[in-house]
């Protein structure tokens, strides 16, 4: 079942694949509901699921070996409601383990290949962007109309943007988290990625509500999105909105064909009668250095359950191993069953989490995450912007081969990770191609709770 061993999907976009006869069945059962008039919402769409969201008998590995061999035995929250609403369940796609990466190229898989590389010339092959990188792939291929993802701090709209799709990353707290395997769980959000805007209000639609069993950080969205959205499509014109440009996103590493996308889209506001503002986020520069922080403590702390006694890959016992205890198992299975990348973020997590360090570290990036997120506040709130305009990523999709220096890395991320801190939401929308023909986008980001706001915003740009 899994179509990387066949040869067919050279892009590596999925873990695992849904057999042709779970398939074949749910088709079946979805015709038949609308033969007699009961279909539901997402009645016969073809979705495919990130690997770090469980579903019920179907392998759930989060891109790491560590979890190569678990089957859950309970679907996540949104899994289960994409199912209630009739949708097709095409597969698990591939990802950074455990979320961790920005090019899908950490994943014990292999890495994502972006569907705009020149096939067959191994020099011409884009990475996908990460961490939801077989999401995003997978609905610019065309397998599938939308695509779960989640984003702790770009992971649907960096690879969206790499890959020409729209990514949503959601107010935080309006999808429930349960059965999303943590990453950093004050940061993780799931999303979606999809072709257009209406798909993706669409699906948000079902996927939305707080899960009062469940997921105790989860919120009432309380207004009815889908409605809301039509609504002001319906109603309101680019005249009634307000558009922020933040200066401070005005980096030296930007790419020229993507500051001029910025300007074009400025341009194309004003010329439609939209207001634009530039507008000051001063805390901007300190996000990353904070989220690298607060997000390997979270995670140092959420993947200790990863041990090899509950589940999951464990340590195969050899010959060698006679007369070793318990904490040389947990040892042995910790350093077979992770990468690199999430060894790494364990150590530099349990460092600002530990005693003599955690003030220096810790405490400090807590405080800057507050004013970052107050930065954004004053912007929506004193200064009554409606949406701000951002470049994605400071660059499209880099090759395959082309080696990058962690640092640089992480520095792909400048532009999504300050709205992560915020909780606000935000959405990646493709409005082009750079002169090496790959897809550049922009990223609108609105006030909490102010989605509806957002994917209009959106719709009228693309
Ligand atoms: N690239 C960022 C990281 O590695 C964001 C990843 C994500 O959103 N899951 O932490």
């Amino acid at each position: 079942n899994n179509i990387n061993k066949d040869g067919e999907n050279y892009l590596n976009t999925f873990v695992t694949v849904e057999s042709l006869d779970n398939l074949e069945k749910q088709i079946n059962e979805s015709q038949e509901r609308y033969a007699n008039g009961t279909n539901k919402k997402l009645d016969g769409l073809p979705i495919a699921i990130k690997d770090n969201f469980t579903t019920k008998g179907i392998k759930t590995t989060c891109g790491s070996n560590i979890l190569s061999n678990y089957i859950p035995t309970f679907d996540a929250t949104v899994c289960k409601k994409l199912k209630d609403e009739g949708a097709i369940i095409i597969g698990k796609t591939n990802m950074d383990e455990f979320g961790m990466g920005s090019s899908s190229t950490n994943s014990y898989y292999g890495s994502v290949i972006n569907p705009w590389s020149k096939k067959g010339d191994q020099n011409e092959l884009y990475v996908a962007g990460g961490s939801s990188g077989g999401s995003a792939a997978a609905i610019a291929a065309g397998y599938c109309m939308g695509a779960l993802g989640s984003d702790t701090g770009g992971s649907i709209r960096l690879p969206a943007s790499y890959c020409g799709v729209v990514g949503y990353k959601p107010s935080y707290g309006i999808i429930s988290r349960y059965g999303l395997v943590a990453y950093a769980s004050s940061l993780d959000t799931a999303g979606v990625l999809t072709n257009n805007c209406d798909d993706a209000a669409e699906l948000l639609d079902v996927l939305v509500g707080k899960d009062t069993e469940n997921d105790s950080t989860s919120i009432s969205f309380g207004k009815d999105i889908l409605k809301e959205y039509k609504n002001k499509l319906s109603t309101k014109t680019i005249k009634d909105l307000v558009f922020g440009i933040p200066t401070d996103y005005l980096v030296k590493e930007l790419d020229p064909d993507i500051l001029e996308l910025w300007q074009q889209v400025v341009s194309e506001i004003e010329l439609h009668g939209g207001k634009v503002v530039a507008v000051d986020l001063p805390h901007t520069r300190y996000a990353l250095p904070a989220y690298y922080l607060l997000a390997t403590s979270e995670a140092s702390s959420n993947l200790s359950r990863f041990d090899g006694v509950r589940y999951g890959y464990r340590h195969e016992l050899h010959s060698e191993d006679v007369g070793l205890g318990l904490k040389d198992m947990y040892t042995k299975t910790r350093t077979e069953g992770f990468g690199e990348e999430v060894k790494k973020r364990i150590i530099l997590g349990s460092m600002s989490l530990s005693r003599t360090q955690y003030d220096n570290f810790y405490t400090k990036a807590q405080k800057i995450r507050r004013l970052v997120s107050d930065d954004f506040k004053s912007v929506f709130g004193n200064q009554k912007v409606d949406v701000l305009i951002t470049p994605v990523a400071p660059s499209p999709a880099f090759k395959q081969n082309q080696k990058l220096d962690p640092i640089h890395v992480y520095i792909n991320d400048i532009m999504t990770i300050p709205i992560s801190l915020a909780g606000v939401p935000a959405v990646s929308v493709p409005l082009k191609l750079s002169k090496e023909n790959l897809p550049i986008s922009v990223q609108l980001v609105s006030d909490r709770l102010n989605d509806d706001t957002l994917l209009f915003a959106a719709n009228l740009l693309m």
